[in-house]
């Protein structure tokens, strides 16, 4: 049983990181139908902005905290989440579990470019998956939706970036009675080798977000939201 915890008007995961990736791993076992949404900040934020978005978010079976702003609004809010999920560690080990049981996988999302490496990388890695359907996410969408109804898939990864991963989900997610869905925003580009995880160095320090805004095309409106976020976690508001 998962319990979840009530923050921004969406029910995180409060899980330790090795009872939320059993969990998600019996999923997959069992075959049952799902859809992962891993929010961030950003996400949270665009959830209080946009209403429509949010509905979709209140579709999820489970929304899991991606990276430390979460946590740290939890524990400021009096809610204190147990962890830290980062959504680019579910979806690696919902692929090692998918290997192991020989799973039908589905990819959607990314450049052209980085959708070729990223099946090249994966293949080698995970010999055992089965790569059932891979579009790129530049004009691909509507294929991959047609296709997503036919070919079974057990683990779907959609690393449009929010809101198209999770708009694109919703979209189909009535129309196949079988999958574990998942939004990996930037998940494929640092699997294909296209872009570096955070050196470790950040990483141990916890601010992998710092290095991640820094070097993306819309890092100053990404800082600007990490700051409106940390001004309503400061405030104890929870809408804007
Ligand atoms: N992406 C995509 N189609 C789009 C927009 C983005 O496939 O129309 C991919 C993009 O190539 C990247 C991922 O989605 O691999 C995350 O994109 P972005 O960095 O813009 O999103 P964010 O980091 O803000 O979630």
């Amino acid at each position: 049983m998962i319990q979840t915890i009530q923050l921004f008007g969406l029910p995180f995961v409060d899980a330790t990181p090795s009872h939320w990736y059993t969990h998600i791993k019996t999923i997959l076992h069992n075959n049952e139908k799902a859809f992962l949404v891993t929010a961030n900040p950003e996400l949270v934020l665009r959830s209080l902005r946009d209403p429509a978005y949010k509905h979709i978010l209140q579709q999820a079976t489970f929304i899991t905290p991606d990276g430390i702003g979460v946590t740290a609004a939890s524990k400021r809010m009096g809610k204190p989440l147990t962890a830290t999920l980062p959504g680019i560690e579910t979806a690696r080990e919902l692929l090692r579990t998918a290997d192991a049981l020989k799973k039908r996988v589905f990819l959607l999302g990314g450049r052209p470019e980085v959708m070729k490496s990223l099946i090249q990388q994966l293949s080698i890695r995970f010999p055992d998956i089965q790569f059932v359907g891979t579009f790129h996410g530049f004009g691909k969408e509507e294929e991959a939706a047609k296709a997503i109804r036919s070919v079974e898939a057990d683990l779907i990864l959609v690393a449009l970036g929010a809101p198209k991963q999770e708009e694109w989900i919703a979209s189909v997610y009535d129309q196949v009675d079988r999958g574990l869905f998942i939004g990996v925003g930037g998940a494929f580009d640092v699997w294909s080798g296209h872009s570096k995880r955070a050196p470790k160095l950040f990483r141990q320090l916890k601010l992998e977000w710092l290095y991640r805004i820094s070097s993306h095309p819309r890092g100053l409106e990404k800082l600007k939201d990490l700051l409106l976020f940390a001004s309503l976690v400061l405030r104890k508001k929870t809408h804007l």
